[in-house]
């Protein structure tokens, strides 16, 4: 997966992921990136989500939809990411998701259950940063 999230100087909140599948997946398999609310969603006001990981887990939690509806009704994103990452953990066990998520604030958060979660993040005035894998 290649994903992203935006936050623009006017506010605006945009998401976007991208995905090659899953390793010997099955021919005609649907990824979940593609469907909004599952690997993507953005809302302005709200949030804007993109996940990796595996997309079946991602479809049946509404897993980025899930994070805006947690986000909507007031919980922190930070929270909101922890609640949804210990959601797939308890249902679906490790290594299922990984999340990288920006709020109308621009609060950035981040969360997963993976041994390996590669990411980075840019800002106007820290130029480009990269966190360690995990
Ligand atoms: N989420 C993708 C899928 O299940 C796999 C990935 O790109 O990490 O197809």
């Amino acid at each position: 997966t290649v994903g992203a999230v935006a936050f623009d100087s006017e506010g605006n909140l945009a998401a976007a992921t991208s995905t090659g599948g899953l390793f010997l997946k099955l021919p005609g398999r649907v990824g979940d990136s593609p469907i909004p609310g599952a690997g993507v969603y953005a809302e302005n006001g709200v949030v804007a989500v993109s996940a990796t990981g595996v997309g079946e887990v991602m479809m049946k939690l509404s897993l980025a939809s899930r994070i805006a509806s947690l986000v909507r009704s007031g919980l922190a994103l930070e929270k909101s990411l922890d609640e949804v990452v210990s959601l797939a953990s308890k249902l679906f066990g490790a290594n299922t998701v990984g999340i990288i998520a920006i709020d109308a604030q621009g609060n950035y958060a981040e969360n997963t259950n993976a041994e390996v979660f590669f990411r980075g993040w840019a800002s106007p005035s820290e130029g480009l940063l990269r966190s360690p894998s995990k």
